[in-house]
C-alpha cells in the first residue's frame, strides 16, 4: 500500500473515532506511517553510506514560512556530550552551523537543491509557527502524518533529465 492510500484510510479510521479497529492497528497504521514519512527524510544520494548513516540530511531554512524557504544540508548526529564539553549547542537544531558542502563518506559534492511543485499524491506539511503544529492538517508537528515540508526538494541535476 503507498504512503497515500495507508494515510487516506487512516485518516478515514480517525474521523471515526477508530471504531471498528483496535488499538492494535491503529497503532500498527500509525508506525508504518511515520516508517514512509522517515524514508522522506531527503538525505545525498551519492553513496549507500550516505543512506544509511544519515549524518547529512536536507533542511529548510525557516519553519515560520515552510512553502517558501530555501534549505540547506545540515550535519546530524552530532555527538549531544559535545555540548557540554564546548559549552555550546552543538547537537540541537540551531542553523548556525556552516554549510556542509560533501558527503562524509564519499567526497562528492552535495548536490544544489531546488524546490518543486508537490505532485497530486502528495499532501505537504507547511508549518507557520516555528514548529508546533502544521497548518495542513492541524496536528501537532510530532503527530503530523503529512509528507515531510522538505520532500518537495530535488537535486537540480535530476530535473535536466
Ligand atoms: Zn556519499
Ligand atoms: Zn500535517
Amino acid at each position: 500500500m503507498t504512503l497515500k492510500e495507508l494515510r487516506e484510510q487512516y485518516l478515514k479510521h480517525k474521523q471515526d473515532d477508530f471504531k471498528g479497529i483496535s488499538l492494535e492497528q491503529q497503532c500498527k497504521m500509525y508506525h508504518k506511517i511515520k516508517d514512509l514519512l522517515t524514508q522522506q527524510i531527503v538525505r545525498p544520494n551519492c553513496c549507500l553510506a550516505a543512506q544509511h548513516y544519515p549524518s547529512i540530511v536536507f533542511r529548510l531554512n525557516d519553519y515560520y514560512d515552510t512553502e517558501n524557504s530555501d534549505g540547506h544540508w545540515h550535519i546530524t548526529l552530532i555527538e549531544p556530550s559535545w555540548d557540554f564539553v564546548f559549552g555550546k549547542d552543538y547537537s540541537g537544531w540551531s542553523d548556525e552551523k556552516p554549510d556542509v558542502k560533501f558527503c562524509p563518506y564519499c567526497g562528492k559534492p552535495l548536490p544544489k537543491m531546488v524546490r518543486t511543485k508537490p505532485g497530486p499524491d502528495q499532501k505537504i506539511c507547511k508549518i507557520t509557527d516555528g514548529g508546533y503544529y502544521c497548518d495542513t492538517c492541524g496536528e501537532r508537528c510530532d503527530n503530523c502524518i503529512c509528507d515531510l515540508a522538505e520532500s518537495v526538494f530535488v537535486p537540480e541535476e535530476n530535473l535536466n533529465d
